[in-house]
């Protein structure tokens, strides 16, 4: 069936309700494990047709904003959620209790059950309030952010707008769009530092509610982290500072100073990898379309038929539109067996990213697609696996796309992908410093900060900017407010993708049967168990970055990039 024929009704919220509270009731009264299974089986049921009305809305609000049929019913689901919640975490807890949990195990699995307990963990009736306390607090963050009015040559623009001056190929455009940057976030110095405190505090305080030391540990537990902890982050962070930090320091950025012509890099030349500009598809939306059928036809079975069916069925939806909303994303529609991918093509190599990174995402939801609904995807840092390693994947047909850019697009993907590893790594080790002392004055953390980047990033070298001098670069990157510890999982991914990168070049046709046998397990494994059960290194054992470092090393200096 395609997208258009889908089909939405509201949902009748008290009989989904009602029915929730019998099954719930029916399972605290069975008698059997076999009796369970089955009323666990058309509980997911209901489950998955609320999930799909609501996907079918989100996908066509999101789609055109301004059908007001839709916008309605987006409102009407946005309340009822919540509500619906109040009722499925009471079944799920009642499952958790099951005298039967051992034989349940035997075919649900035993990742359900623990994170069930990880999901009781950090939550109390007693922290509600400082739960919405928090939400407001993020969303006054992203007005904040929003609220930029940056004037420039005659203008205003807001802070995205901004990116197009802060990567212009003249030297004196960067500097005085970064400088105009700096200026409104240190006129807005005491509201983000007013606004980071708080958050700070609230987090401080859900954590001693829920019994904990600190905020740390309730932030891994939020973001699903079974089976590693603190000190294995910290071992992945230690392995960027010394197999990655250098090679950018050293190598990286001497030859992108060469490429830009210029003696000394600064700060506001990092916007600019190229001076000829970079690199793009060769045709518009329709032909980009055809050049990943061809990819993926020529790549497997499993992805021919994949993606020629997201087509088909008009699973995909490209082209920025007037009322459409901004960004992108993959989701799923399971009452359909359905992915779905949105986008906004703009000609750069962001539209090729769609058809790889999000591609990879449909891919891996559609080929685990009769997993239970909560082990359909992976947490986070295991679900971009699929999607990064899947870009690298394509390298092999990447030139369909780039034609003449092929090898300064190569380049800037790999290279790109190393460095913000240092920045990723940064922003995660500030966050822990910050948590780790939830008393520290906004001063102090900005003094934190500059002495951890000039450890991360010591190529940053700020001319004229005492605001930045002082450590307050990290206020626009949105994680560090809205999703403390979250930043990592790319970073973390990011390397397992490497591994991906290292196979497909040695012996693709292994690298493919590993990256499709990940696919199907979707979100049935932990992330270290996903890893160690496939033959894949984790990214906190000691050693494990270099061997992917090594090679990638050596491809980045084999490439000649004065011609780029
Ligand atoms: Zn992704």
């Amino acid at each position: 069936m395609k997208f258009s024929e889908f089909k939405y009704v509201r949902p009748d919220l008290d009989l989904i309700k009602s029915q929730y509270k019998d099954l719930t009731e029916k399972l605290i009264s069975a008698k059997s494990a076999a009796e369970q299974l089955e009323i666990v089986k058309t509980f997911n049921k209901i489950a998955d047709e609320v999930d799909s009305t609501f996907q079918i809305v989100y996908i066509k609000n999101s789609i055109d904003t301004t059908d007001e049929f839709i916008q309605k019913e987006q409102e009407f689901l946005d309340e009822a959620m919540p509500e619906l919640q109040e009722y499925s975490v009471e079944f799920t807890k009642a499952l958790n209790k099951s005298p039967f949990k051992a034989e349940l195990e035997k075919s649900l699995g035993s990742l359900i059950f623990k994170q069930n307990e990880l999901k009781e963990k950090t939550f109390k009736a007693e922290i509600i309030p400082l739960l919405q306390e928090q939400n407001k607090l993020v969303s006054a963050y992203g007005k904040l952010s929003a609220s930029a009015q940056i004037e420039f040559e005659d203008q205003v623009y807001n802070l995205s707008q901004m990116r197009k001056f802060s990567s212009s190929t003249d030297r004196a455009t960067r500097k005085n769009a970064a400088a105009a940057v700096s200026a409104w976030y240190q006129a807005h110095e005491a509201e983000f530092d007013d606004l980071y405190d708080k958050m700070v505090k609230v987090r401080q305080d859900i954590a001693v509610g829920l019994g904990f030391e600190n905020y740390i540990q309730v932030a891994y537990y939020n973001m699903g982290r079974l089976d590693y902890n603190q000190a294995d982050v910290k071992k992945f962070r230690e392995q960027i500072l010394s197999e990655v930090v250098p090679f950018v320091q050293n190598e990286l950025m001497p030859r992108r100073a060469k490429r830009l012509g210029i003696k000394e890099l600064k700060s506001y030349d990092l916007g600019l990898t190229f001076l000829n500009g970079n690199p793009t598809p060769k045709g518009d939306r329709a032909w980009a379309v055809n050049q990943a059928i061809e990819m993926y036809d020529e790549m497997s079975p499993e992805t021919s038929k994949f993606f020629r069916m997201l087509v088909d069925r008009e699973l995909l939806d490209l082209d920025a539109k007037k009322g459409k909303m901004g960004g992108g994303y993959c989701t799923y529609i399971p009452q359909y067996e359905a992915p779905f991918i949105f986008a906004n093509f703009n000609g750069t190599a962001d539209d090729v990213d769609v058809l790889t990174h999000e591609a990879g995402h449909a891919f891996q939801v559609y080929t685990s697609r009769n997993n239970l609904p909560e082990l359909r995807w992976p947490t986070a840092e295991g679900a971009e696996i699929h999607s990064m390693s899947m870009e690298f994947l394509a390298w092999r047909w990447i030139d369909k796309f780039f034609k003449e850019d092929t090898n300064k697009y190569k380049f800037s993907h790999l290279a790109d992908g190393v460095e913000i590893l240092c920045w990723i790594a940064l922003v995660d080790h500030y966050q822990h410093e910050v948590y780790q002392n939830p008393s520290m004055s906004p001063t102090e953390r900005k003094a934190t900060w500059r002495k951890l980047e000039k450890q991360y990033q010591p190529w940053k070298v700020f001319e004229d900017d005492p605001f930045l001098e002082s450590g307050a670069f990290w206020f626009r990157q949105g994680h560090i407010f809205e999703v403390p510890f979250y930043y990592i999982d790319y970073g973390l991914a990011q390397t397992i993708a490497f591994q991906f990168w290292v196979m497909s070049r040695n012996d693709f046709a292994d690298a493919w049967n590993k990256y499709y046998k990940l696919c199907q397990i979707g979100g049935a494994m932990s992330f270290v168990e996903l890893l160690t059960k496939n033959g894949l290194d984790t990214p906190f054992t000691e050693g494990s970055l270099k061997k992917v470092m090594d090679p990638i090393k050596a491809y980045l200096q084999s490439i000649d990039d004065s011609k780029f």
